[in-house]
């Protein structure tokens, strides 16, 4: 006889969950233990397929109570209830008064997320699998007010975790049980349009969510992994939360310079820095800037980061024969007056960007380069006749963004010897370091500001380049003439007590 026929076997479909005193929910859950109103009392149901487990577990308690072995069907439904409750719980949690910046969200935009759940209106669809639907558009609002850029959701060996990409770092937002997992990337196929049932290629969708009154267009990606599929979200910004010229965080004489590239009518303007050093951020703004109803703007992006309804948007797609020198050339066909492209990556795509500026376009570039100056060697690099660089280029911006330190809990650090000397402070700066609080999710650091080192060639440069397109020849003519370098700003980001050493080392900016 096995251990199953020990038990009543029971098959019903609607069973609802009970709470017993003295039981953690959380890990009864966790071994397939559960309780419901049996005949009117309450018994412990188990599943067949978890039997050992749940034994387990059950020898830890002394509980009076009738055990019922549920068919497969009865029992997956008792769980679903369960988790649930169990969502809705996490839901309440995540909306209550423990988070610091609940309240002036809910007074800037006039309603809570509590009512937000409630309200039919906001919610995609009302399906059976209402709970799911409410915690994906919850994840997406707490993004947004949480200034993140990115949703990640990622499976463990033994749980599942959300985490939000704010100011370029992720932070740990929350745990899930793995089952909640799977349901979360299942309701996220459906609003994506991807295939629920393929769980072992990568998939790539779109969608968009309503939420507090704003549609968001979110670029989904699903990876799998070996603990599940792992799925990243992209929450791609508006055209009114492009930043203007003076919101980047440049300093004003930097705004200044750069305001002045923007008026000419042709021309190349280059933007350098790593990735997520807001690249693409600031040639949007620039966009904005000369954007108007007299000019055709059109892009070639890849991928398309921010929606402008006043810009044509061009998504390169490399493998359909649409890479970005193809994309261009199709561009330049439709009577641009504007062109952004997205990054200059190969000699072809070089050679059209230049070729552009040089008939009269004005076109916005990005490059892979640390410097400013470097730019030059690297287009030179590509093949590009230093002739044509040097007739062609307005100016090249090399950017960072630098964490800020949270006010809130940033204390004095000790400036070590060697960086005195490195970054040239005086004697006795006083320097700070973070610490994390909840105002700054536990990171130490809140906000990021831009620093950039704009490089604008003049005549003696030109002349140079006809001599020499060796990087620092350039560079030491250029900081000759005043050009400001991103090593001494970021120096003076540390002595106002900005950022820390800790951060101004991450950027890894040296002489
Ligand atoms: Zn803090």
């Amino acid at each position: 006889m096995s251990a199953n026929n020990w038990f009543k076997r029971l098959s019903h479909p609607n069973l609802e969950p009970v709470s017993i005193e003295g039981v953690d929910q959380t890990l009864s859950i966790k071994y397939y233990v559960l309780f419901a109103q049996v005949s009117g009392e309450p018994a412990i149901c188990l599943s067949e397929t978890y039997l050992a487990e749940s034994l387990g577990f059950l020898s830890k308690y002394t509980l009076e109570l009738p055990i019922y072995l549920l068919d497969q069907e009865s029992f997956d439904r008792l769980y679903n209830r369960y988790l649930e409750i169990r969502t809705d719980t996490e839901l309440s949690r995540l909306g209550g008064t423990d988070d610091p910046m609940a309240e002036v969200a809910e007074e800037e935009e006039g309603f809570s997320l509590a009512e937000f759940l409630r309200n039919k209106a906001d919610l995609l669809s009302s399906e059976e699998s209402a709970p799911i639907i409410r915690f994906v558009n919850a994840l997406f609002y707490q993004a947004i007010k949480k200034g993140a850029s990115d949703i990640h959701i990622e499976p463990h060996e033994h749980k599942g975790e959300v985490r939000f990409r704010i100011d370029g770092a992720l932070v740990r937002y929350v745990d899930l049980d793995l089952r909640i997992i799977n349901l979360v990337v299942s309701r996220i196929k459906v609003i994506s349009n991807l295939d629920i049932a393929e769980k072992r290629k990568t998939q790539d969708g779109r969608t968009q969510v309503n939420i507090a009154r704003r549609t968001l267009d979110i670029r989904v990606s699903i990876l799998p992994t070996y603990y599940g599929e792992r799925v990243v979200m992209r929450i791609l910004m508006e055209s009114e939360s492009i930043p203007h010229l003076q919101e980047l965080g440049f300093d004003h004489e930097l705004i200044g310079e750069l305001a002045g590239l923007l008026e000419h009518s042709h021309g190349i303007v280059l933007v350098t820095g790593p990735t997520g050093s807001g690249k693409s951020t600031t040639l949007h703004s620039f966009l904005q800037q000369v954007a108007s109803p007299q000019k055709n703007v059109i892009t070639v992006e890849d991928p398309v980061e921010y929606k402008a309804d006043n810009i044509n948007q061009v998504q390169a797609k490399a493998d359909v024969g649409l890479g970005f020198a193809a994309a261009l050339r199709s561009i330049l066909r439709q009577d641009p007056d504007v062109i952004m492209i997205g990054e200059i990556r190969d000699g072809e795509t070089a050679a059209i960007a230049i070729q552009s500026a040089l008939t009269g376009h004005l076109v916005f570039s990005t490059l892979h380069t640390n410097t400013a100056t470097g730019a030059i060697t690297r287009l030179v690099d590509m093949g590009v006749e230093r002739f044509l660089v040097s007739s062609s280029l307005l100016g090249v911006l090399a950017q960072r963004l630098v964490r800020k330190l949270c006010d809130h809990c940033k204390i004095e650090d000790e400036l070590a010897e060697t960086y005195e000397e490195i970054y040239g402070f005086t004697r006795g700066t006083k320097i700070y370091k973070a610490v994390g609080c909840p105002a700054c999710s536990h990171t130490g650091y809140k906000g990021r500001r831009a620093i950039g080192e704009l490089f604008i060639p003049d005549d003696e440069m030109v002349t140079l380049f006809k001599e020499t397109i060796e990087e620092h020849s350039i560079r030491d003519l250029a900081v000759r003439k005043g050009m400001r370098t991103l090593q001494s700003q970021l120096a003076k980001l540390v002595a106002d007590g900005t950022t820390s050493m800790d951060e101004a080392i991450r950027i890894g900016i040296k002489g």
